[in-house]
């Protein structure tokens, strides 16, 4: 392996992710939100963080960033986007930008929505995707600061990258994201897989995370919102994927 992943669990459902290239020992903290945890993970392995790739600009994915940044001299990358909401930064990401954290190359993209500037990091020779409150297993963020059309455009090139990508997301929400998608696609078999697989790791108090990318696309309704079933099931126009998106994104927000 010449890729080292490491995940933490925060608060009361928050994810966090280190990132190391074996060969050249450079290591990424994908968002900052616990500052503890993070130099607890570091040490056990002897890492030194030299890279913070910020996805969003709330607290719990940036409060850690000046501490971590000052003890380490780590290098802040984050979106472009809204970039004054966020204390530390040194480089500013848009869509389509490259990080390299020492081998390991991470393509930018672009996934506006749960905020305005909202990133995810890409790393498509290992098949990773780090997306913060982009996407969740069977879900995605709440829609706060743009609206169904800009969301959904995120999710289409998320949803664009290879079925092997293992996906590594910011929250634990994919009991309550199954619950949600079976009450309107219950005849989805990918999704009743996946509810049953997501039922017994949290029995056993195990994340449901990093979860693969071509199951999610077959059954999470918020990547499949161009889907004519979903569409009429909803009862928005399925011509207009925006429409269905935005009805789904409705529909959970109230259930
Ligand atoms: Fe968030």
């Amino acid at each position: 392996m010449t890729i080292s992943i490491e995940i933490f669990e925060f608060h009361q459902d928050n994810f966090g992710f280190l990132l190391h290239d074996n060969k050249t020992g450079a290591t990424a903290a994908i968002d900052a939100g616990h500052e503890d945890k993070t130099r607890e993970i570091l040490k056990k392995h002897g890492w030194k963080l030299s890279h913070i790739l910020i996805t969003h600009h709330d607290w719990d994915h940036t409060d850690a960033i000046l501490p971590l940044k000052n003890e380490f001299n780590a290098k802040v990358f984050g979106p472009k986007q809204q970039s004054n909401k966020i204390k530390g930064l040194d480089e500013l990401l848009s869509g389509g930008d490259v990080v390299n954290v020492g081998n390991i190359k991470l393509q930018v993209i672009e996934t506006s929505g749960h905020t305005k500037g909202h990133i995810s990091y890409s790393d498509q020779k290992n098949h990773n995707l780090f997306c913060g409150d982009a996407l969740f297993s069977l879900g995605c963020g709440r829609m706060r600061e743009s609206n169904a059309k800009t969301m959904w455009e995120g999710l289409e090139r998320l949803r664009q990258l290879p079925d092997q990508t293992q996906v590594y997301c910011g929250h634990e929400y994919s009991a309550d994201n199954a619950r949600f998608a079976l009450s309107i696609d219950p005849d989805n078999l990918a999704l009743q897989k996946r509810a049953e697989e997501i039922k017994t790791l949290r029995a056993a108090n195990r994340p449901t995370i990093p979860f693969n990318l071509g199951h999610d696309k077959q059954a999470n309704p918020f990547l499949r919102a161009d889907n004519k079933r979903l569409a009429a099931k909803l009862g928005a126009d399925a011509d207009d994927s925006a429409e269905v998106f935005a009805a789904i994104r409705k529909a959970k927000d109230r259930f």
